[in-house]
């Protein structure tokens, strides 16, 4: 079936992502065709997009990780989706059968279908995902659950699967005006956390404050880490969500209260920030990696936002003919929240 997609044949700048028709193939067993109505843009898809993602995909590709769809087709086997459901495809759909899988940690599964990276993804009038990886999303408003699962389920994860919050900890969020930074903010505070937003741009404090932060700082500040451990009183904080890496981190680890957990979910800003090893052992830090997310958390958090507890802000709704303008927005740092396509 022919279907109009944006796709990319060379690794670039967004200006090699063409929008075009493309020839998209009959769902297989186990899979189902959607009609696509929401695809929310990923930083990954610019790293993929740009070839830095370190993972291998094969060309020509179509993006978009985050797709909710109606079902028009499922293909041999399928009986558990029918034509006319409303669903979301799961960024990552774990095997089920592995020992990562089989053991709770279906979010490093090796052989994850993820739409997008090794599939053809959202970016697209059609796409064919995996039926085993789908979540009802109801009449949820399409655009609002295509920014949910990323942002929202590492949220999540990092907040409670791993960084263990309690209502009353003090959490930093880095990049809080970003995709996941909003979702941490709002989190954090839905768990009765005090939260301190970091932004680069001041100007983005206002949003910030908007999603409940207690407190927002720039890190253009003059040694915002100082000021960050004055508004906790002194005591440092107890999770730090961090995705920007490099000064940022290096700065964010000191503000760490004592036995406090430091998370990492990414590392634009430098891959490999220094680590000082001393205040790490004499404050038993934790630091810890935090990848994707598990089915449940996704769940989890769908169902939050679903019942009105959580609030995805959408910077920007844009047609399949714009992505190269979204993954340009991205590029200058320009975005609130998330952006989400509609093609
Ligand atoms: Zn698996």
């Amino acid at each position: 079936m022919k279907t109009e997609a944006v796709m990319f044949d060379q690794y670039g700048g967004p200006e090699v992502l063409t929008r075009t028709d493309v020839e998209l193939p009959a769902p297989g067993p186990g899979e189902v065709m959607l009609r696509v109505l929401a695809v929310a843009v990923n930083h990954l898809d610019a790293d993929l997009r740009g070839g830095v993602s370190r993972m291998p995909l094969r060309l020509p590709h179509v993006l978009g990780r985050e797709v909710v769809g109606v079902v028009e087709q499922v293909g041999p086997g399928v009986v558990d989706r029918r034509p006319g459901d409303r669903v979301l495809a799961l960024p990552n759909t774990p095997c089920g059968t592995c020992d990562r899988c089989l053991s709770g940690l279906a979010n490093l599964c090796a052989r994850a279908d993820m739409p997008g990276v090794t599939r053809w993804g959202g970016y697209a009038r059609h796409a064919v995902v995996s039926a085993h990886g789908l979540l009802e999303i109801g009449d949820l408003d399409p655009v609002v659950a295509a920014a949910t699962p990323i942002s929202f389920g590492t949220a999540w994860r990092t907040l409670y699967s791993i960084g263990r919050l309690a209502p009353g900890d003090w959490v930093l969020a880095p990049g809080a005006a970003g995709g996941l930074g909003h979702a941490v903010v709002q989190l954090a505070k839905l768990g009765g956390a005090r939260v301190v937003g970091l932004v680069g741009d001041p100007a983005k404090a206002d949003f910030v404050s908007s999603l409940g932060a207690d407190a927002v700082l720039s890190t253009r500040e003059h040694d915002w880490p100082a000021t960050a451990r004055e508004i906790t009183g002194g005591a440092g904080f107890d999770v730090i969500v961090e995705h920007i890496g490099g000064e940022v981190f290096e700065a964010a680890l000191g503000t760490l209260a004592p036995t406090g957990r430091l998370i990492v979910g990414g590392g634009h800003a430098g891959e490999h920030p220094r680590l000082d090893l001393i205040q790490t052992f004499r404050n038993e830090y934790e630091l810890r990696g935090s990848r994707s997310q598990r089915p449940d958390e996704i769940a989890r958090v769908l169902d939050l936002v679903a019942t009105g507890r959580l609030a995805p802000r959408v910077d920007v709704v844009l047609p399949l003919a714009d992505a190269a303008r979204a993954h340009q927005a991205m590029a200058d740092r320009r975005v609130l929240g998330k952006q989400v396509i509609t093609p």
